[in-house]
């Protein structure tokens, strides 16, 4: 999240659209060439982030750093920026931002030095309460050098009373509110962190662990470990997975091991729902289920629950594809690409305003007319946010020469922002905020629209449905159901309120 600081020096999201950051995390401890294996990491979450990348090492004496504007790729292809980033230990980070914060200062890894060492940490999801801590510290005399939330913990860590870093990092992680998912890099441990209700993933993995030492590891027999995002980074590493770090669990781990902490009481577990709709790898596998897995049956499940008559089924690539895969399937209707992607182009997401937005669907899809001219077809994409990309892939479906376009998502609809890491608009831009679904199929001249009910969602997720008492997800986005307090609109909202008022 960024912090946007008003003229009088206070922070708050105010007339921002976007308020999120996407980002992935990576860590590793005790392999050799730490850095160029952080980057590799990175290079396979690079869909979790592509605005900014950075990664800090630690030689056992010294700390590095290096980060930067744009792609893994674009700052780490060098070797000789892996080569200043020496030591067996490291810790990277992914981010996307879509607010104008998008300057240096707030790329992570964020590092500082404290009495005891250094301390470096990157932030995957959002603090819910960073705007009341972040005036609290300022108001205490911190002297905050970025706009991130993330920021909030080094500050936390700096003041807390306790001795160790680890009892540092607990008595602030008890302190903060929201969804997050840590790595942190002291002189001491590398530390991953997952929130008590587990919104964002983080997995263990083990490196080079066998007899031969495998590659990547420092020191033979023993190994190394790896902290990730997703398991695809484990996967281009070499890297065993070993487990998911639990919700509210605090893995510690030096060259004695892995050393688990909970200082939380026990919550009912959150984890992110459209973490298998959309926003991990298809080839990582979350919680234990395959990603590639869960959206073919989700897709399954929105054939079964709204099928119409069709010659093709049409996937919106890439994210639309194993969800028409499985719909296909179900519905026993060919599956065919009648829309080709351009793999050159940024997520449309990046674009900044509606026009430029509008543009770069177009140069992201092109029809396929062999497939779809004369055809009743049926597209699957994944969501509908702003309806922005439907509206144009229906239109170019049309003027390819499609007989009928029904269009098919594999989630409900997204009626609300979400305050834990995926980057969505405000409320009021969201289609399905404003409009009914038959308002919505006009809106995007489909000739039918159809989302997978949050029942459908959670059938193919392995549930028998959505318990509404205890729900398994954070189905936040589709529900309106927020697991995790949000004070920062509660906060900004009194205050913006109070500003009325003063000017009044
Ligand atoms: P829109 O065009 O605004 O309706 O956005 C929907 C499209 O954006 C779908 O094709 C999704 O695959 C994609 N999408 C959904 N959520 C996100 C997100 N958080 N970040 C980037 N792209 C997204």
């Amino acid at each position: 999240m960024s912090l946007t600081t008003l003229p009088h020096g206070d922070p708050a999201v105010v007339g921002d659209d976007k308020f999120h950051e996407e980002c992935g995390v990576f860590g590793v401890w005790n392999v050799s060439d730490a850095a160029a294996v952080t980057a590799l990491g990175l290079h396979a979450l690079q869909h979790r982030g592509q605005e900014a990348t950075g990664i800090v090492t630690f030689d056992g004496a010294r700390f590095h750093s290096h980060k930067g504007m744009g792609l893994v790729g674009d700052n780490f292809g060098d070797a000789r920026v892996i080569a200043s980033l020496p030591g067996p230990r490291a810790i990277g980070h992914n981010r996307y931002a879509t607010t104008g914060d998008t300057v240096l200062r707030n790329v992570q890894p964020l590092y500082a030095d404290f009495e005891f060492g250094g301390f470096a940490v990157a932030h995957n999801g959002n603090l819910t309460n960073a705007h009341v801590l972040h005036r609290a510290l300022v108001r205490r005399g911190c002297l905050f050098q970025s706009t991130t939330d993330s920021e909030v913990f080094i500050h936390l860590i700096a003041i807390s009373l306790y001795s160790t870093v680890v009892d540092r990092l607990i008595d602030a992680l008890k302190q903060v509110v929201g969804a997050y998912s840590l790595v942190a890099l002291s002189n001491e441990a590398l530390m991953g962190v997952r929130d008590p209700l587990g919104v964002r993933p983080l997995i263990l993995g083990r490196i080079g662990a066998d007899a031969s030492g495998g590659a990547g590891a420092a020191n033979g027999a023993n190994g190394g470990w790896v902290l990730a995002s997703e398991t695809c980074a484990l996967d281009i590493v070499g890297a065993e997975f070993v487990r998911d770090v639990e919700p509210g669990e605090i893995v510690v781990i030096n060259d004695k091991g892995v050393h688990s902490i909970k200082p939380f009481g026990r919550t009912p577990e959150r984890f992110c729902v459209f973490e298998y709709i959309y926003f991990a790898r298809p080839d990582s596998v979350m919680e234990g289920m395959p990603v590639y897995e869960a959206r073919k049956r989700i897709g399954a499940e929105l054939a079964r629950e709204s099928h119409v008559p069709a010659d093709v089924i049409v996937p919106v690539p890439d994210s639309g594809v194993p969800a028409a895969m499985g719909y296909a399937e179900e519905a026993g209707v060919p599956f065919d690409l009648g829309i080709i992607r351009n793999h050159y182009v940024g997520r449309t997401f990046i674009e900044p305003t509606d026009h430029i937005r509008n543009l770069g669907v177009k140069l992201k899809h092109s029809a396929n007319r062999a497939v779809l001219e004369g055809k009743r077809v049926v597209l699957v994409d994944d969501s509908i946010v702003r309806g922005t990309t439907s509206r144009k892939i229906v239109e170019m479906v049309r003027a390819a020469g499609a007989k009928e376009v029904h269009m098919r998502i594999s989630s409900p609809p997204t009626t609300h922002s979400c305050f834990y890491g995926i980057d969505t608009p405000e409320r009021g831009k969201l289609l399905a905020a404003r409009h009914s679904v038959e308002e919505m199929a006009q809106l995007i001249n489909a000739d039918s629209l159809a989302f997978v009910s949050i029942d459908g969602l959670y059938r193919a997720l392995g549930s028998k449905g959505r318990d509404a008492k205890a729900p398994r997800f954070c189905d936040a986005c589709f529900t309106g159901d927020y697991p995790v307090p949000l004070p920062d609109q509660a906060d900004n909202n009194d205050r913006q309120l109070s500003l009325l008022t003063e000017s009044r």
